[in-house]
C-alpha cells in the first residue's frame, strides 16, 4: 500500500505496566487494517517496570516505539513529547489503561479523512468512573466554555483525539510550559469533529490523577485560557469601595445631622475579616499568574528524553 498516510498513536504512561501487554493486544489488530503505523509510548517516569516492558515491545516489533523521559514530567508534557517525535502524517493520542477503546480510532481516522484537521472523541458514557469525578468533570467543562470566549472548548472530551500533521505542527509552535493540551488544540482553531464513544473503566492499576492533581489541571486550564479571575478582581475592588463609600456617607449624615451615637465594633471587625479576606484571596490569585510567568520566563525544556528507541532528534517546542 504505497501512498497511505502514517499514523502514530502516541501513548502517554505512567506505571502502566499492567495495562501495556492488553493495550497492544487490542491496538495492533486496530492498526494493521489501516495501513503503515507506529505506535510511540511515552515513558513518564515510570518507577514499575513499564520501560523494561517498553524496551521488549520494541524488540518485538520495531513499530513499537518509546521514549523514556528522565523524571515524571506529567501527562501533559509527556503528551508534547510524543507528538514532537511523532513521525505521521496522523498522530492519536490515546491513553494507556484502555479507557479510551482502541476500537475507536477508525472512526476518528475516518472522520479526519473527510477533511478534519482534529477529531476529537467525546465521551457519552463513563462506566467505572465515581459520580463525585464525572459531576466535577461536567461542571467543570461547562465552567471553562463560560470564562473562555474567544475558542470553543469540546465539552466532555479528553485527550483521546486524532491530529493532522498540520494540527501536530500548530500544536508544536506553542512555546507555554504550563499546558493544558486539549485547551491548546481548540485555541488553533482547524477543522474539528467529534465522535462520541463510551469510556471504559481502567483495564489494570490505577488512576493517577487524584482530585489534587484534577484541581492543578483545572488551574493550569483557567489560568492558562482566561483572564477572567483578575477581571472578578477589579470588580471585587471596584464594588467593595463604593459600598464603603456609601457606608462612609451614612456614618456622617447619622453623626452630624441626626445627632446618632454609633457603636461600630461589630461592624468594624466584621468589614475588616470581609476586607483582609477579599485581599489575600485577590493576591493568590495574582500570585497564580505570576507564578506562571515566572515559570515561562525560565524557559526551561517542557521534558528531557533519557532513552528513545528511535536515534533521531526532532526539534523540541520552546
Ligand atoms: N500519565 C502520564 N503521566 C502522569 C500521569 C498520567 O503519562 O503524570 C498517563 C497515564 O499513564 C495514562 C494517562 O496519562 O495513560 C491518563 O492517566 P490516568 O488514566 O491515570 O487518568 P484518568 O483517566 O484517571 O483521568
Ligand atoms: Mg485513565
Amino acid at each position: 500500500m504505497p501512498d497511505r498516510p502514517l499514523i502514530t498513536v502516541v501513548v502517554p504512561c505512567l506505571n502502566e505496566e499492567a495495562c501495556l501487554p492488553l493495550l497492544v493486544d487490542r491496538l495492533v489488530p486496530v492498526l494493521e487494517p489501516l495501513g503503515t503505523w507506529e505506535v510511540l509510548f511515552v515513558d513518564d517516569g515510570s518507577t514499575d517496570g513499564t520501560l523494561a516492558a517498553l524496551r521488549s515491545l520494541h524488540a518485538r516489533d520495531p513499530r513499537l516505539h518509546f521514549l523514556s523521559l528522565s523524571r515524571n514530567f506529567g501527562h501533559e508534557a509527556a503528551t508534547t513529547a510524543g507528538m514532537a517525535h511523532a513521525r505521521g502524517q496522523w498522530v492519536a493520542l490515546i491513553d494507556a489503561d484502555l479507557q479510551d477503546p482502541p476500537e475507536v480510532l477508525t472512526a476518528l481516522l475516518a472522520r479526519g479523512a473527510e477533511g478534519f484537521d482534529v477529531v476529537t472523541a467525546r465521551r457519552r458514557a463513563r462506566s467505572g468512573e465515581r459520580l463525585s469525578k464525572r459531576l466535577t468533570s461536567a461542571l467543570f467543562y461547562r465552567a471553562m466554555t463560560l470564562l473562555v470566549d474567544d475558542f470553543e472548548l469540546p465539552l466532555d472530551t479528553g485527550d483521546f483525539r486524532v491530529l493532522s500533521r498540520k494540527a501536530v505542527d500548530g500544536f508544536l509552535r506553542m512555546p507555554e510550559r504550563n499546558r493544558f493540551v486539549r485547551g491548546m488544540i481548540a485555541w488553533s482553531g482547524y477543522p474539528t469533529a467529534e465522535v462520541t464513544y463510551e469510556r471504559d473503566a481502567r483495564a489494570a492499576g490505577e488512576t493517577k490523577y487524584g482530585p489534587l492533581q484534577l484541581a492543578a489541571l483545572a488551574l493550569d486550564a483557567v489560568i492558562g485560557f482566561s483572564t477572567v479571575p483578575l477581571r472578578i478582581s477589579s470588580w471585587l475592588g471596584i464594588s467593595i469601595t463604593a459600598l464603603a463609600a456609601v457606608g462612609a456617607i451614612v456614618v456622617v449624615v447619622q453623626r452630624l445631622f441626626l445627632d446618632l451615637d454609633i457603636e461600630g465594633y461589630a461592624f468594624q471587625t466584621v468589614s475588616m475579616l470581609v476586607l483582609g479576606g477579599v485581599q489575600l484571596v485577590m493576591l493568590g490569585v495574582l500570585g497564580e499568574y505570576v507564578g506562571r510567568i515566572y515559570d515561562e520566563v525560565k524557559r526551561r525544556p517542557l521534558y528531557l528524553v533519557a532513552e528513545a528507541s528511535t536515534p533521531e532528534k526532532p526539534a523540541d517546542p520552546g
